[in-house]
């Protein structure tokens, strides 16, 4: 088993946890971008969200939703952000899916998640739009 987390939810490597249920553990990431970074992964191996089975991908965010406020509170933190690096191409270096929970605070440095993007949208929304429904197979 070469996958780190696996490796982990299955307590082969030490891990500072924080959460552990049925189909999820979270634990502090071991690069964190601050004190309290939490990586909260599903116990199955899918390195992409949409490759979650749907009870699996419930379970994941349930435990993020019941995390969001302890991670910030224990930190005394002013919020929290959440993200998903979901493909290589995104930089997701470990293909297990994974969701970060990162206490903020005011005047971290950090900008929000709409900084990490060079503003590429060129396309008209309603175009995008239509593409996207379509590809879901008819979502309204
Ligand atoms: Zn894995």
């Amino acid at each position: 088993m070469a996958c780190i987390f696996c490796r982990i939810v299955a307590g082969e490597i030490p891990a500072e946890v924080v959460l552990r249920e049925p189909d999820v553990v979270a634990f502090l990431d071991i690069q964190p971008l601050a004190d309290g970074h939490v990586v909260v992964v599903p116990r199955a191996h899918v390195a992409l969200l949409e490759e979650l089975e749907p009870a699996a991908a419930e379970a994941l965010f349930r435990a993020v939703v019941r995390l969001a406020r302890p991670v910030r509170e224990a930190l005394g933190a002013a919020g929290t952000t959440i993200g998903v690096n979901n493909g290589e191409a995104t930089g997701q270096t470990i293909p297990h899916v994974h969701v970060h929970i990162v206490p903020r605070r005011e005047g971290d440095g950090a900008g929000s998640v709409h900084t990490i993007f060079p503003r590429g949208a060129r396309r008209p929304l309603g175009e995008v739009g239509e593409a996207i429904r379509r590809a879901a197979g008819g979502l309204t």
